[in-house]
This record gives structure tokens, C-alpha cells and sequence, in this order.
């Protein structure tokens, strides 16, 4: 049995997930809460305190079979303890606990959650807009994977300028270089880029992402990271946190 296959099997387990963030949460000052009933609670780790504006947004875990998006999360939370209880966060841990148990995009009803953001119909959807509550964020980013995938790609939604999606994947290329395929799941792509604008009836049709919600909602810089299944775990998952880094690099230049 090879270390790899450990730390992949490792990566699925949602109690042992929860039980770090419980002692990242501690060590950094933050809240652990709770936002759904049921037997697989969800939660999302915050500041107790978080201003009305500018709070960061990042999550992982909506589709079970992206494990190095819930464990980079929780590798970078991990060893930025100090940075936690500095800077205003919103995170959330693991969306769909039952697919990441069962290596499942969907979750044990059949649905993919990050379709189900146009209602309060899902339950767990519901109970993470109302955490989400008032609260309008500087930056979103929600971590993914895709067996499809050749090499890293960003979407990056329309919204403030100058765009970053660039230099985002210029810093994970040492762990995973872009896909450079001219067409990503339908759409023009240039390094691994892919830019959207947002067609209304587009998710009318399939559902509303998770991505598109935020950015409804007001947050000017939305992005959808995609690392390729086919790539080692432990590189897929510094590919994450090198991304994550270079974000809050930007955001604090922006600040300053
Ligand atoms: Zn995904």
C-alpha cells in the first residue's frame, strides 16, 4: 500500500476532515458553525466578528470526487493559523460530505449541488446562503477538479479589473501547469483561462452554480478552480493552496 493511496484515502474522510478544522478554528480564534440539521452536519469556519464588507470567501467540497479541493483548504488553513485570525474568512470546509465519503459528484439524493443555488429547495444550499447571511465579500473562490482535466484551469467571472486569473495560474504552474486546450467543457479557453460572462438563461436551464450566486450577489471577484484528477494528489492539492496564496497576496496590494 503506497503512501499515496493513504493520504487519498485519508482525503475522504469527512469526520477526520471536521475534526481538524474543529482544531484550526480553535488555534485561529474562529467560529466552527453548524448550518445544517441531519446526521452529516456542514459547517462553515468565520471570524466571529466579520465586518459587513470585504470578508473572503472559500469553499470546497460541493462534488464529492475533488478531494484535493477540501484537503487543500484545510492544508492551507492549517498552516496559516496566524493569518486566520487576522484577516476576515468565510469557509466552507465540505458542501457534499456524503459524495466526498462516497467519491460522488452528487450528493445521496442524486443532486448536484451546485446546481440547486436558484432556490431554497436544497436544504444544505438553503442553510449556506442563511450563514451566508448579510455578508458581502471582496473575493470568492471555490475549489474543483476535473477528470477531464490536462492541467489546471480558472474560470474568472466578469467583475473588477485588472483580472488576476492569469497570474493565478502562473503561481500553481510549478505543481501543475495550465490545460491548454483551446475549448474547456465547451468554452473558449486561452492558458487554461477561461472568462465568462453570465447567461441567465444558461442556468435557468441547468440550475444556478454556486460561482454565479456569489456573484449575483455583488462579490467582484469570482473564481472556479479545476485541478486534473489525473495529476497526484499531493501535487493537485499544492497546485490549490498556491492559488489560494496568491489571491490573498493581491487582495492585500489592493488594500494597501
Ligand atoms: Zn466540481
Amino acid at each position: 500500500m503506497t503512501g499515496d493511496f493513504l493520504s487519498r484515502h485519508r482525503a475522504h474522510d469527512y469526520p477526520r476532515l471536521i475534526e481538524r478544522w474543529r482544531a484550526v478554528a480553535e488555534r485561529a480564534g474562529l467560529a466552527l458553525r453548524r448550518f445544517t440539521k441531519g446526521p452529516e452536519g456542514l459547517y462553515c469556519v468565520r471570524g466571529k466578528r466579520l465586518p459587513r464588507e470585504g470578508t473572503i470567501y472559500i469553499s470546497a467540497g460541493i462534488h464529492g470526487d475533488e478531494p484535493a479541493g477540501t484537503e487543500a483548504l484545510i492544508t492551507w488553513a492549517e498552516a496559516n493559523t496566524r493569518l486566520l485570525r487576522r484577516r476576515p474568512f468565510f469557509l466552507v470546509p465540505c458542501i457534499n460530505p456524503w459524495g466526498l465519503a462516497n467519491n460522488s459528484r452528487i450528493d445521496s439524493r442524486g443532486r448536484d449541488l451546485n446546481r440547486k443555488f436558484q432556490s431554497n429547495a436544497a436544504a444544505e444550499i438553503a442553510g449556506l446562503k442563511r450563514a451566508i447571511g448579510r455578508l458581502r465579500f471582496s473575493l470568492a473562490l471555490m475549489l474543483h477538479e476535473d477528470y477531464d482535466g490536462l492541467g489546471i484551469y480558472i474560470y474568472e467571472l466578469q467583475g473588477a479589473c485588472p483580472y488576476w486569473g492569469e497570474a493565478l495560474l502562473e503561481a500553481a504552474r510549478p505543481h501543475v501547469p495550465a490545460d491548454t486546450r483551446g475549448m474547456i467543457e465547451g468554452r473558449e479557453a486561452v492558458g487554461g483561462l477561461v472568462r465568462r460572462t453570465v447567461d441567465m438563461s444558461l442556468f435557468k436551464r441547468i440550475g444556478m452554480p454556486e460561482a454565479i450566486y456569489l456573484h449575483l450577489r455583488g462579490c467582484p471577484r469570482v473564481f472556479t478552480v479545476e485541478t486534473p484528477s489525473e495529476y497526484g494528489l499531493d501535487r493537485r492539492v499544492r497546485a490549490h493552496v498556491a492559488v489560494i496564496e496568491e489571491c490573498l497576496r493581491k487582495l492585500s496590494r489592493t488594500r494597501a
